[in-house]
């Protein structure tokens, strides 16, 4: 607290109300409002100045030393609080209460009163210029028991809330999978989550223990749903309801009795999805590349959502693929129905790019944080939703399920009211919006008679002040007197310092009354200016109210018509997903997969969709790859050992049988001819492990760590594809430990597997497996240099062309001369004496100098033909001549 270190300081009632508000939130910057700037103080100051770069000054001072000071403007506020958010921090916004004249009121001494209205925090925003439109910003609250764990999140700026069981050692991958802006959890278990936090880049929020407690969770519940008991929305566990307790307590503390309006939380079972931990999400790219950001990721590859709504559900839906057959097709035939007609796909996506964000819009109306654009966005997203829901079943052909669903949500005939409140809506707001409803101007002339008149009666002063100009200039004689308008003097005359004489000389100055003097000019006013100016600011400030009276108005019927309307937002995200994935697939030639019970994955010319991207950027093209694989070996061996040289392409394939899983269970088409899929309940990735230093781990350590888990972890539905086993460690450890992961996988794990490896010794071992079967990427060698044909074929590859790939990558010559010797050497000896061969070879210093080139080749390898205009090259043809005669 900042001011701990000052005891007991003699205080002004500012600084006492300033302390107090603080003391209310410890761990938050406090943005104090006074006039038109948000005030820092103390500590909170030198932190804003420090992370945003805000000036640090000084003011007064407290227990006998200046205190800190950084202020921003109002109007810009919001800026910096995206900043400070970003960069981890969370703020209490404490705002005047009262017009200052009302403290005058009650004695020249009082203070204005003010209150802390809202902790803005990076789980809690609602503001569009904080939010990511096409992310989702989670706010997950986690509980643990001695039964298990829970954890319930809420996206309060569109109202999602859920809540989901998990065992304990799951916490850490429904993090992962979440991926919340923020996490919450009490002080007594925040040891379990620490490195999930890290992991994901949620800021962990620490709540005390008490938060959590069960019985005043369900209270809290049953209060924020009104309902009298909790039977309707499920059957909770205690520690089901610590979790939702935990946030919806939180909600209310930031949001500062603002009712956070949620929907009734939503009930996960179980085994609904696909578990993938962290770090395969990581390997696999899905929500985010190996670089961070969006760009370059699955999601990145293959959303082609045309609103934010769209893009969040489509992420959601990448990152928890189901486990469902039923719900998979459901999701298929959805797609199915887009990609059988270009015309309905084509004019769905044309209605829903004119939809609003509905959700988020309705959230801030709610919330009393909306502006006249929010109106605007329930106007298009409702408007929107009543076509796109006459096109799709506007056909004769009976639409999918999930199709029919999301017309039902959407259909404005079935939902009378907010049809009539879409349509008032299209007559009340103006063409132009501002950001602010307190900016006024938002409501179109004709739709209210109230409004009209006053502004009438303000655009009519006006014309009359516009009259006035002209016969003030005949009445001085003053043919360029001007009238003008500004903030402070409202409407005056603006006469430059020579025509000020005039007026201020008899007789004018018993009319022209002297306002101001500027430079260059003076300012008079008379007193039919003065009052046609107090007219028209009474009309602005009449006409502003009404405006605000019927902006209150539109928000209360949009609050009143909640459920209908977050129903039909998520019907346009659902059909923004389906007619999105139909437009991809239809792109890049993906196809239905089938899904089924089985535990096979027979995929057929399969391609990665992120490289191919990548690849036909630099204008090749991406050879498509089968895959066989069936736990139960009917179709396909269980373990797949895939060998090649680096670069030939095994890591994009194990990472594309992997993402044809995903896909397909995410609801999407795959890209391959053809893919039959046995539902996975897991995918475990292990590609191209790095060095974990922030966790203090090798690489070789991270690896066995994850090698672990999946070893732990994978039963006989599970996918796991592993690059590369046991590097990092001396040539027969790691064969070792290689040789016995896959025989555990194969004899312990039963489930579906590929595996790459430089380790020839294990292809023996695949074809010795019962389910064991090898492949390998093609590669030759031609003129010398390798060529890689990215082909999969059966059988193990023959050798592993490092030294070629060496030589690919730019070593220099004298380097991949001596391993090609080393080579041989080894490969003669038969393995069998590996040191001994070390006092064999010559010393490479030795080789070194008997082939070191010779001056004219040195002065022959520093030309650059390119470079060279012909009478240089001239020059140095004959210079080479004679140094070659002197070498001679
Ligand atoms: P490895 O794991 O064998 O070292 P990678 O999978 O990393 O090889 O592939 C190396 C590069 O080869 C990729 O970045 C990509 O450009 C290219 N590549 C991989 N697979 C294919 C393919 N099937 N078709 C075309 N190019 C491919």
């Amino acid at each position: 607290m900042a001011d701990s270190s000052h005891p007991a300081p003699k205080v002004t009632p500012f600084m006492a109300q300033y302390l107090a508000a603080k003391a209310e939130h410890p761990d938050a910057l406090l943005f104090f409002r006074m006039g038109d700037f948000y005030e820092l103080f103390f500590e909170d100051a030198e932190k804003a100045s420090a992370a945003v770069g805000i000036t640090l000054t000084k003011r007064g001072q407290h227990g006998g030393e200046p205190i800190p000071m950084a202020g921003v403007p109002w109007h810009q506020a919001e800026n910096y609080l995206s900043k400070l958010i970003r960069a981890g921090h969370k703020v209490a916004v404490c705002e005047q209460l009262e017009d200052p004249a009302e403290a005058k009121k009650r004695g020249g001494k009082s203070i204005v009163q003010r209150g802390v209205v809202r902790v803005v925090t990076p789980g809690t925003l609602t503001e569009e210029g904080l939010l990511d439109a096409r992310a989702a910003n989670r706010l997950a609250a986690i509980a643990f028991n001695s039964d298990g764990a829970a954890i319930a999140w809420a996206d309060v700026s569109t109202g999602a809330f859920e809540t989901r069981a998990l065992k304990h050692n799951e916490a850490e991958e429904e993090i992962a999978a979440l991926s919340p802006a923020e996490l919450l959890v009490t002080d007594a278990d925040v040891q379990h989550v620490n490195e999930a936090a890290r992991i994901t880049g949620a800021v962990l929020t620490v709540r005390p223990a008490v938060k959590a407690d069960a019985k005043s969770a369900a209270r809290r519940i049953k209060a924020a749903f009104e309902v009298a008991a909790l039977d309707a929305f499920g059957d909770f566990t205690n520690v089901e309801l610590s979790a939702m307790g935990l946030l919806l307590d939180y909600i209310e503390l930031t949001q500062a009795g603002a009712a956070p309006r949620l929907m009734p939380p939503r009930r996960n079972s179980e085994r609904a999805f696909m578990a993938i931990d962290a770090a395969t999400r990581a390997a696999l790219e899905i929500e985010r590349s190996v670089r961070g950001g969006r760009e370059g990721s699955l999601l990145a590859c293959v959303d082609r959502t045309v609103t934010s709504a769209g893009g969040r559900m489509l992420a959601e839906r990448m990152s928890r693929p189901l486990t469902d057959v039923a719900a998979i097709n459901a999701r298929h035939d959805a797609v199915q129905f887009f990609l059988d007609s270009r015309g309905r796909r084509e004019g769905v996506r044309q209605e829903l790019r004119a939809a609003g964000d509905l959700a988020r819009a309705l959230t801030r109306l709610a919330l009393g944080r909306g502006g006249p654009r929010d109106l605007a966005s329930l106007r298009d997203g409702l408007s929107a939703g009543d076509r796109v829901s006459a096109r799709c079943l506007g056909v004769t052909d009976a639409a999918p399920a999930e199709i029919g669903r999301a017309c039902a949500a959407l259909s404005l005939s079935a939902h009378a009211e907010s049809a009539a409140l879409a349509q008032t809506l299209s007559r009340a707001l103006a063409p132009d919006l501002p950001l602010l409803a307190r900016d006024g101007g938002f409501i179109a002339a004709g739709y209210d008679a109230a409004l009209d008149e006053t502004r009438a009666l303000r655009d009519d002063s006006r014309k009359v002040i516009a009259a006035l100009q002209a016969s003030y200039a005949e009445e001085t004689g003053i043919a360029g007197l001007k009238l003008k308008h500004n903030n402070v003097l409202g409407y005056h005359i603006d006469a430059t310092s020579k025509q000020a004489e005039a007026l201020m000389a008899p007789p004018l100055n018993a009319r022209f009354i002297h306002r101001q003097t500027n430079a260059g000019s003076m300012r008079f006013t008379t007193t039919e200016l003065a009052e046609l100016d107090a007219k028209i600011s009474r009309a602005g400030e009449a006409a502003l109210a009404r405006e605000l009276v019927l902006f209150k108005d539109f928000a209360a019927r949009a609050a009143v018509l909640e459920a209908p309307i977050r129903a039909a937002a998520e019907a346009l995200a659902a059909l923004d997903v389906a007619a999105g994935s139909a437009e991809w697939a239809e792109e890049t030639d993906a196809t239905r997969p089938e899904i089924d019970e089985t535990s096979a994955l027979l995929a057929e010319g399969a391609r990665h969709p992120v490289v191919e991207e990548g690849v036909r950027r630099d204008g090749n093209g991406f050879t498509p790859n089968d895959a066989r694989l069936d736990a139960e070996g009917r179709s396909g061996p269980r373990l797949m050992v895939v060998t090649g040289p680096n670069m030939a392409g095994k890591s994009t394939y194990l990472r594309q049988i992997a993402l044809l899983a995903v896909l397909a269970q995410a609801g999407a088409y795959v890209p391959a001819r053809k893919l039959r899929l046995g539902i996975v309940d897991r995918v475990f990735a292990r590609v191209g492990a790095s060095d974990d230093l922030a966790r203090g781990r090798s690489t070789f350590m991270t690896e066995m760590v994850e090698t672990a888990a999946i070893l732990n972890q994978a039963g006989s539905r599970a996918l796991v594809v592993l690059d590369e086993i046991g590097r990092g460690t001396a040539t027969f450890d790691g064969l070792a430990i290689a040789w016995a992961v896959a025989e555990h996988l194969h004899e312990a794990n039963k489930c579906r597997a590929v595996f790459a490896t430089h380790y020839h010794e294990l292809t023996r071992l695949a074809d010795k497996l019962e389910g064991g079967a090898n492949a390998h990427l093609r590669a030759k060698e031609w003129k010398g240099d390798l060529v890689f044909l990215h082909e999969v074929a059966p059988g193990p590859a023959d050798r592993s062309y490092g030294i070629q790939v060496a030589k690919l990558a730019g070593l220099p010559k004298s380097a991949v001369e001596r391993a090609r010797a080393v080579l041989q050497k080894l490969e003669a000896s038969g393995g069998s004496a590996r040191v001994e061969i070390v006092d064999e070879l010559p010393l490479f210093a030795q080789v070194m100098q008997e082939h070191a080139p010779s001056a004219l080749e040195a002065a022959l390898n520093d030309i650059n033909p390119d470079h060279l205009s012909p009478k240089e090259a001239l020059e140095l043809l004959y210079k080479l001549k004679a140094a070659a005669q002197q070498d001679l």
